[in-house]
């Protein structure tokens, strides 16, 4: 068996190819002009969970996710760039901001155990990058320059425009809000700028060959991962809003490129909501992975509860559910250390179950039904396996605290009762012990118990 995901663009399960056995993946980045908040951070454990698998798979695989510090336009305040609206509210410099928050991005990324990428490529330093593929579009013709300096891709240049998100371009009004509005200076109302003539801006632009400006958003993703990936991406990772125009523009232009279909597989997740809603400023619900901690919670529980819903639904967090899979978290830790020292041991079963379109809330199911298997005398092994790809720290020693005395005295009590067969008397004690926040088992060695 080997990975299959649902592909966007074909509608279907496909399974994850590779290249010279090694699987490209890159994964849009983070807008680093304010903190991630955890519905960011679900679309971005999606790629981590990927590349855990595959290597469980025994495929290498070389992750790429790039910074968007430049040119990603707001969508509220039309035509202004996120990363100069908040150095302007900040009153810094707009590097300044973006360092400060992609330094944020790398602790929260740490704190869910998402493993590093490859390579983290800024905008601000693929300028070159861009600037020889635009080039490139305009000698095929396939970009121009616009009346205002601007350079367009020409949407009606490339035929098979629509094929991930199904928006064709006879279907596409005029007045459809795409990334930049100059309406006037483009050619054909699809078209999208891939240089923005900077205009009266002063702050974050460059020198090109059409005047000094900025990139757009798009292009900044065709040339970085066609760039680090060698020209072909087997596997390209996104939020669902990013399906249009972003990433159907971004295979327009990587295709006019290469001449090829550069992306085998788009996978999509699907958005987070928190306590039933989206979260938005405006709404005032925005929960950072910091909120989480501050909470007294584990990160990981958050981890947690992303891998009990699959992907490709939209889920909802709530405080009860971070709250219940931190309990679960600890009582699975102390439980692999009461299991005894053991080493992971590969559970064919438990990949297979990932490999079929990453099938998390089953994966879970697994995990809870092998808890309570008390025949079984691997648990600690095969949890361990599963860990190396759900990354929840099972092997993390939890404190475990110390019985008081009167608990001591009566689980000797319970022993007793047990060995004279005094199933009313045990079963009291059992409760009375339950009470006071221990779980006790009995098995064919006798009775056992953790903290609940
Ligand atoms: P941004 O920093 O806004 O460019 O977004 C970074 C990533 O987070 C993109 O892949 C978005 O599609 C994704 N994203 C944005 N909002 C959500 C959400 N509520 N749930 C899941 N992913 C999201
Ligand atoms: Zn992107």
């Amino acid at each position: 068996m080997s990975l299959r995901l649902y592909d966007t663009a074909s509608r279907k399960l496909a399974p994850v190819t590779s290249t010279n056995g090694t699987t490209t993946m890159y994964c849009c980045g983070p807008t680093v002009y304010r903190d991630a908040h955890v519905g960011n951070l679900r679309t971005f454990l999606l790629s981590d969970l990927v590349r855990r698998v595959l290597i469980a798979n025994g495929v290498n695989v070389k992750l790429i996710q790039n910074i968007t510090d430049v040119g990603h336009m707001s969508e509220d305040i039309e035509s202004e760039d996120k990363m100069l609206a908040q150095a302007k509210a900040e009153s810094l410099d707009p590097f300044t901001v973006a360092r400060r928050y992609e330094a944020s991005f790398h602790i929260d990324l740490a704190g869910l155990n998402i493993e590093k990428a490859d390579a983290y490529p800024r905008a601000s330093e693929s300028i070159e990058l861009m600037i020889t593929m635009i080039e490139q579009l305009i000698i095929k013709e396939i970009a121009y320059v616009g009346e205002d300096g601007t350079v367009y891709f020409s949407a009606q240049a490339f035929p098979s425009y629509g094929a991930i998100s199904g928006n064709r371009l006879d279907a596409l009004k005029p007045g459809h809000r795409h990334e930049y509005s100059e309406d006037g200076a483009k050619r054909f109302h699809a078209d999208w700028a891939l240089w923005k003539s900077a205009s009266g801006r002063s702050e974050m632009i460059w020198d090109s060959p059409w005047g000094s400006g900025f990139p757009g958003w798009h292009i900044e993703c065709s040339a970085m991962s066609l760039h680090f990936l060698n020209s072909h991406i087997n596997l390209h990772v996104g939020g669902i809003d990013l399906r249009f125009p972003h990433h159907e523009n971004e295979r327009a232009q990587s295709n006019a490129i290469t001449g090829n279909e550069s992306v085998d597989l788009w996978l999509h997740g699907e958005h987070l909501l928190f306590e039933g809603r989206k979260m938005s400023k405006s709404a005032r619900n925005v929960v950072l992975l910091k909120d989480v901690i501050d909470r007294g919670f584990d990160p990981l529980a958050v981890r947690l509860c992303f891998l009990e819903n699959r992907y490709r639904s939209q889920m909802d967090l709530t405080w009860a559910s971070i709250e219940a899979a931190d309990a679960t978290l600890k009582r699975w830790r102390k439980k692999v250390q009461a299991w005894g020292t053991q080493v992971a041991v590969k559970d064919q079963v438990f990949l297979e179950i990932l490999d079929n379109d990453l099938d998390t809330p089953k994966a879970i199911q697994y995990l809870r039904n092998l808890e309570k298997n008390d025949d079984l005398s691997n648990r600690a092994a095969l949890f361990l396996f599963a860990d190396q790809i759900l990354g929840l720290d099972l092997n993390r020693e939890e404190l475990i605290k110390p019985l008081t005395s009167e608990q001591e005295e009566i689980l000797k009590l319970r022993q007793i009762a047990r060995s004279e067969k005094q199933w009313a008397k045990s079963d009291e004690l059992r409760i009375e012990l339950e009470g006071s926040g221990l779980e006790i088992m009995d098995g064919p060695e006798g009775q056992t118990w953790n903290w609940r």
